[in-house]
Order: C-alpha cells, then sequence, then structure tokens
C-alpha cells in the first residue's frame, strides 16, 4: 500500500518530518489489529525501530528501503538498554531522519513508551504518540471474554506480573474483587496466584491464561486460581501470555457450552 491510497481511503494522513519521531502501538499481534495511523507511520519512515513482540507481517508493511532496527531488550540489564533506545532515537531524529518506534501492543502500557516520551521531550525531539489495542485487552477479545460485563464487574485492572515490580500490593488487587489481567505472568504465575488466593480471592476464582493472542498460534487454557499455574505448565504454554482472573472467565465457558448445544 502506498501513501497515496491510504490517504484516498481515509483523508490526508498525518505527516512524519524529518527529525520526527512516532512512538506507536502495533497492537497484540495480528496485524488486522494495527491502526491506520501506524500504518501511515510504517509507509514513511526512514527508520523503524522495532520490539521482540512486533510481528513481521507488521514490519514487512513498512516503505521499501525503510531500515528496519530491532531494539527490544536485552535480557539482564534493562534500565541500560532503555537509556540506549532512547538515545538511538535521539540519535536518528538529529541526524534529520523519519524515525518511527514501534512497540508492541500501547506503547504506553507496561512498554516503556512513557520513558521514551519523557527522553525525547527531554532532548526536544518532535514527537507523536499513537495508540493501539493493548495486548490484554485483545487477548480477552478474542477470547471471548467480554473486559466488561453488565452484573460481573464494574471495573477491570490491568497489572504488572513482572517481578521486578516489587511494589504491587495482591492484597489490594484482590480486595477490589474486579477481575484482573495481568501482564508478563507466565513466570510468577504460582507466585501470583498464591498471593491473590491469601489476599482472600477463593482457590475456584475462574482463572485463564491466553497466550500469542490473536495470533494463529493463540492458546487459552481456562481453569480456577488455586490451579491455573500447574495447568499453564502442563499445557506448556509459552510468552508471551496474560492471566486473567475473575468471573469475566466464565462467559467464555458459557457460550462454549452454549456452542456445543447448538
Ligand atoms: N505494551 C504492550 C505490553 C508490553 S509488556 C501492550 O500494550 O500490550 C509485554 C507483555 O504483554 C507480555 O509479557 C505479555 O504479558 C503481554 N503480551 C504482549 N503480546 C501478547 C500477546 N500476543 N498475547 C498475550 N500476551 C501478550
Amino acid at each position: 500500500m502506498s501513501l497515496e491510497a491510504l490517504a484516498r481511503l481515509r483523508g490526508p494522513p498525518p505527516i512524519l518530518q524529518a527529525g520526527e519521531v512516532w512512538l506507536v502501538g502495533a497492537g497484540p499481534g495480528d496485524p488486522g489489529l494495527l491502526t491506520l495511523d501506524a500504518l501511515a507511520g510504517l509507509l514513511q519512515a526512514d527508520v523503524v525501530f522495532y520490539d521482540a513482540l512486533v510481528d513481521e507481517r507488521v514490519l514487512a508493511l513498512a516503505r521499501p528501503g525503510a531500515q528496519l532496527q530491532f531494539a527490544g531488550k536485552r535480557g539482564g540489564k534493562p534500565s541500560v538498554a532503555q537509556e540506549d533506545i532512547s538515545q538511538r532515537l535521539i540519535d536518528a531524529a538529529r541526524q534529520g531522519q523519519r524515525v518511527l518506534r514501534l512497540k508492541g501492543g500501547d506503547p504506553f502500557i507496561f512498554g516503556r513508551g512513557g520513558e521514551e516520551m519523557m527522553s525525547l521531550a527531554a532532548a526536544r525531539v518532535r514527537f507523536r504518540v499513537i495508540p493501539a489495542i493493548t495486548a490484554g485487552l485483545g487477548a480477552l477479545t478474542t477470547s471471548w471474554i467480554p473486559s466488561t460485563m453488565r452484573g460481573l464487574n464494574q471495573a477491570i485492572i490491568l497489572v504488572t506480573g513482572h517481578a521486578a515490580e516489587k511494589g504491587v500490593d495482591w492484597d489490594a488487587m484482590a480486595r477490589t474483587r474486579q477481575p484482573l489481567v495481568v501482564y508478563m505472568a507466565l513466570r510468577n504465575l504460582d507466585e501470583i496466584a498464591e498471593a491473590l488466593q491469601r489476599g482472600g480471592l477463593p482457590p475456584d476464582t475462574p482463572a485463564a491464561v491466553i497466550a500469542s493472542a490473536t495470533l494463529e498460534n493463540q492458546r487459552v487454557v481456562v481453569s480456577t486460581l488455586d490451579r491455573v499455574a500447574s495447568e499453564a505448565r502442563r499445557e506448556q504454554l509459552t510468552a508471551p501470555a496474560i492471566l486473567v482472573v475473575g468471573d469475566i472467565v466464565r462467559v467464555r465457558q458459557e457460550l462454549l457450552s452454549l456452542c456445543a448445544g447448538s
């Protein structure tokens, strides 16, 4: 697709200027869930700095001749790597390039997009931020689990399960009795499930792990809080995956049994 063809479809797209950086969410994986503005960025960028979670088919939409540079996290020293990434964005912009920073999901949800934006602003680099479908909500919707459903919940909580984030108060999370969508949960599933039960959630609270959401190899394992970690292990689920805990998970099971009965 060309920028002109895109302009015919949706009216003039925003223009990525030389020396400017766009911080763009690529959505949960499936290229069909990309926004038209993300596509506009891909069609204009001179250089695309992409994360590990950005699908190859999304990268394939970049303008021919665009430089694709991996800028994901390297194990071990995330904070150093983060400064590196921000610096690479700044350097590329100062060279007068049109820079696209493409991140999995939404750039501001557990993606360090906030830090990158602050670094760009501090360096006086012009930028634009383009929102996207975040993996947690995309995962629920493609798995027929409504993020909110009248009578079941009044809120939905997106929370990190990353071990480095020591600050999560799982007792408080449990007390809300609202569904939790836990990102980066796979490695600490046992600990998280135990902490939520200690916080007062019944062991039979519905819980599911959704891996590779929106992609061909999407997998959904539905269980209960006391068993979800062992079942995810038994099913050999691999990252990326989210954990969802709460009654909304039951809707999927009810739907599946309705479909089976018809
Ligand atoms: N900014 C991203 C999240 C980055 S943190 C967003 O808004 O989606 C990375 C975590 O996102 C992963 O550990 C996993 O928990 C979740 N994730 C990303 N892509 C996913 C996918 N396709 N399916 C399930 N979880 C995914």
